[in-house]
């Protein structure tokens, strides 16, 4: 079956910052290629591609616009390399508005970025909500292009119903199923918005239970497919999804089809 995962992350610093490596990696900064090798050599690899969004350099986004370029430019290039096996998000930046409307712009219509992600306040350091986001969130609908936007906690949630109340042409992607500890808001959230999806990325997708209950009371058609490489491992989260006791068709559902309809695209 064929796979899109909507969630995952560009890191060039092999998380010596952040926390996180990617094992199969030298020690030291990463170059797009252990990317290349690492996504290739997955199970993933023969089934369909990753979103992939910058990881690196959200935390320093406020210290001025080279940032925003630089990561975005480094994702490009990634998906530029391989695109077999990726597929293009990109990340904007509420501190320098005018530069992500204007580079939001270059990126869907000229180098092909599919989705706005991942928004993360609680990294990137600016407000879930406010005028800034509203823009973003109003370039997105006029480009078509759905957004991604972390949600870990009840508030953040709260927050996504309140962008998704302001922007009812939005097609928001809720990440990580509204959180670990917080799917339920996550899912009400989903639940009472026509246009909040939910993404499995990081542990949801295998802390005890929690997508079978995205799945009983959001129905597949609202769930999907998310890893969060490279904090999450590939191969344990397609095999997760592999047995997931649902029907081909639902299945189906939640690793692909959902997500080629909200950017698309076809596999
Ligand atoms: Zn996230």
């Amino acid at each position: 079956m064929k796979i899109i995962d909507v969630h995952s992350h560009l890191y060039w610093e092999n998380g010596r910052e952040t926390g996180w490596e990617i094992p199969q990696a030298p020690p030291g900064p990463l170059g797009p290629d252990v990317y290349v090798e690492a996504v290739g050599q997955s199970s993933l690899s023969t089934r369909g591609r990753m979103v992939i969004y910058p990881g690196s350099g959200l935390d320093k986004l406020e210290q001025g616009p080279e940032m925003l370029r630089r990561i975005n430019r480094a994702a490009a290039d990634l998906v530029e390399m391989a695109p077999e096996l990726f597929i293009l998000g990109f990340a904007p930046d509420p501190f320098h508005l005018d530069e992500t409307l204007r580079l939001m712009e270059r990126y869907v219509r000229d180098l092909g970025a599919k989705i706005i992600g991942e928004i993360v306040p609680d990294i990137a350091g600016y407000d879930r909500e406010g005028p800034a986001m509203d823009a973003i969130y109003e370039k997105a609908i006029e480009l078509d292009v759905p957004i991604n936007n972390h949600s870990s906690t009840a508030e953040d949630s709260a927050a996504v119903g309140r962008l998704a109340e302001r922007h009812p042409e939005a097609r928001i992607i809720m990440a990580h199923i509204g959180g670990t500890w917080a799917f339920r808001e996550g899912i009400a959230v989903s639940r009472n918005h026509e246009n909040v999806w939910v993404d499995t990325s990081g542990w949801p997708m295998v802390a005890g239970g929690i997508m079978e209950v995205a799945l009983r009371e959001l129905g597949p058609s609202k769930l999907l497919f998310g890893i969060d490489y490279p904090l999450c491992d590939i191969d344990t989260w397609v095999e997760r999804l592999d047995r997931l006791p649902v029907s081909d068709e639902d299945r189906e559902r939640v690793a692909w089809r959902n997500a080629a309809e909200l950017m698309g695209i076809d596999l």
